[in-house]
């Protein structure tokens, strides 16, 4: 039980966007799942797209399924291992590798970008890129990104909000 409430915990955490008002109290809001999210402290809206990101595990050779965990994506958020992989769990075991972010994602030249720093296994699924550490993809509406091809490796599938 405390195992599953320390889950459900940890993948709200990855629902939070800052709120674009700087006199916010808050800061920070946990996103609603709407197409036009906005703070529920101030009542300011999300300012431009939003990607986000669900992220998938492969069930069999060619079979996806859902995680059921969803990844906001703000300016200059990580990604860590605990996205990639199925095998690494975020909890107080993690050594201190493997809480080291993988990549990171960034607003760059009017275009939502995730930027690959260490994954060897990187590819675009749907433009069939391999997408090599060092270098970046770019997140746009029904995008399929492969980010590990190791046993537990997860996909991201990018849905794009507040167009
Ligand atoms: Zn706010």
């Amino acid at each position: 039980m405390a195992n599953e409430w320390e889950t459900a915990l940890l993948k709200t955490v990855d629902l939070i966007q800052p709120c674009h008002n700087p006199e916010c109290g808050e800061k920070w809001y946990v996103f609603d799942n709407t197409q036009t999210p906005r703070c529920p402290f101030c009542g300011t809206s999300h300012k431009g797209t939003l990607p986000v990101l669900d992220l998938y595990f492969k069930y069999d050779d060619e079979i996806w399924k859902p995680e059921n965990h969803r990844l906001m994506v703000y300016h200059n958020q990580y990604l860590f291992k605990w996205h990639v992989s199925r095998k690494v769990i975020r909890n107080e075991s993690l050594t201190a590798e493997d809480k080291k972010p993988v990549g990171y994602f960034t607003f760059y030249q009017d275009k939502w970008v995730l930027v690959n720093q260490t994954l060897t296994s990187m590819k675009d699924l749907t433009e069939q890129k391999e997408v090599p550490p060092n270098s970046m993809v770019e997140l746009t509406e029904g995008k399929k990104i492969l980010l590990s091809n190791e046993e537990g490796g997860r996909i991201i599938y990018v849905t794009m909000a507040n167009q």
